[in-house]
């Protein structure tokens, strides 16, 4: 197994320099680990997109000594091949280990990529995941179903639960796995008491996964947890028009989750790399305006009589907002809420109605991106159960989750606003 460490530029090591001061998040997701020291092919201001299947040797010496550096481990500053690395792949991990405060990062071409990958690395045969009950969906059904056929268990503990969390830990568990926060109630987990919680017990890891914080709002290694998954699907990338996963944790962790990348085989292409760096450098402005406008929706909905709950954690109404004060210096842009009842029709019907009547977001899944998104998760994600179903993993037919985009927040409120008077 071959693991290629590229240097931030691409083909060759930067010379030795001082240390970088400690950039705020903008500046290190514009620039890097280092402003203004980089330097590309060509003097190319932008990380070129290496599109390459494999790399080339001068002679046979060439390739002799490359293969003898590899055996001893030493850090290699070319690739060999597409699959054990690409240095457009390499200069995004950099800059996401950096936002994360990781010592690096693992970029896969899909959000669940990077789940599955690491789950699948890290547990052997006969071992046990303790796992809060409301993660992402096909997070749980891959727990359920193919981990379960490798004689792995999971056991699903309430969020919020914590003496329940550390009632569930078997000698044989090695993953506490989170999401915070979670689809679609934003509840937040307390990460400090989760990996105070894992290190009683030598060999459990903690897994985060931080999609609806991004490292702008929360960056959990700073609290103990050991691994942190996004889908940069989502706000890193920020754009709705790629898809890609991450990992981000400490250097000995990655370099085994790396290693079984190049066997396993999930890699993320370059291109896509490329438009999640060019995203990347706007995270931080886009997440600030996503977090603005969620707290004034939120506080918008909650006056409305129209609506009979919000969910967002920015509000002292939600069960986490003392919590995500703690830990978060954002609360994301997203906010769910329940569309009240009206007498004589169906809670379900009302809640369509309104979502028909709004103008500026799209009905469609997904979250993070420039354009607002809205949707009902009952017909969303959960169609295919009955609404009695649905009640008992916790889906009202009368939720609507709201991904906010960078529009305008008074354009956003204005929109609710006319889409809760056309329900009447
Ligand atoms: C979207 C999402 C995923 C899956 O990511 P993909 O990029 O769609 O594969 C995992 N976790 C959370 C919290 C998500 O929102």
């Amino acid at each position: 197994m071959t693991t290629i460490i590229f240097s931030s530029n691409g083909n060759k090591a930067d010379t030795a320099v001082s240390p970088p001061p400690p950039f705020g998040p903008s500046t290190q997701a514009v620039h890097g680990e280092v402003a203004r020291r980089v330097w590309q092919p060509h003097h190319s201001l932008t990380t070129p997109i290496t599109q390459t299947a494999t790399y080339t040797f001068k002679d046979t010496a060439d390739l002799c000594a490359f293969m003898e550096a590899k055996m001893w481990g030493g850090s290699e500053e070319r690739g060999e091949y597409g699959r054990y690395g690409n240095p457009t792949v390499r200069s995004v991990e950099k800059r996401i280990a950096a936002l994360e405060g990781g010592g690096d990062a693992l970029l896969f071409p899909t959000g669940m990529t990077a789940v599955t990958h690491t789950l699948l690395s890290i547990l052997p045969t006969g071992s046990h995941i303790v796992m809060t009950d409301d993660c992402y969906r096909k997070t749980r059904q891959f727990c359920h179903t193919f981990l379960a056929r490798l004689g792995i268990e999971t056991s699903p503990v309430p969020m919020g639960d914590y003496a329940a969390l550390a009632a569930a830990i078997r000698p044989e568990t090695r993953v506490i796995l989170s999401e915070s926060p979670t689809n679609p109630y934003l509840r937040v987990a307390d990460l400090e008491r989760l990996a105070a919680i894992a290190r009683q017990h030598k060999r459990v890891k903690t897994i985060i996964d931080s999609t609806f914080a991004t490292p702008v709002n929360q960056r959990p290694l700073t609290f103990g947890i050991d691994l942190v998954i996004h889908s940069g699907t989502k706000y890193l990338s920020g754009h709705n028009d790629v898809m890609a996963g991450v990992v981000v944790g400490e250097a000995g962790l990655l370099h085994a989750l790396r290693q079984s990348q190049g066997m396993l085989g999930g890699v993320a292409d370059p291109h896509a790399a490329w438009l999640v760096e060019r995203g990347l450098k706007t995270l931080a402005l886009r997440v600030r305006q996503q977090n603005g406008s969620a707290q004034a929706v939120a506080e918008f909905l909650e006056a409305q009589p129209r609506v009979a709950r919000v969910w967002y954690p920015g509000l002292p109404s939600h069960p986490d907002h003392a919590v995500a004060r703690r830990q978060m210096s954002g609360f994301g842009g997203v906010v769910s809420f329940e569309i009240a009842p009206i007498p004589g029709e169906n809670p379900a019907d009302t809640t369509s109605r309104f979502i028909d009547a709004m103008t500026i977001p799209y009905i469609a899944p997904s979250l993070g991106g420039v354009e607002s998104l809205i949707e009902q998760p009952a017909y969303m994600s959960f169609y295919e159960l009955s609404p009695e179903e649905r009640l008992t993993i916790g889906i009202k037919d009368n939720l609507v989750r709201f991904a906010i985009g960078i529009e305008d927040t008074a354009d956003i409120v204005a929109d609710l606003a006319q889409a809760l008077e056309v329900i009447g």
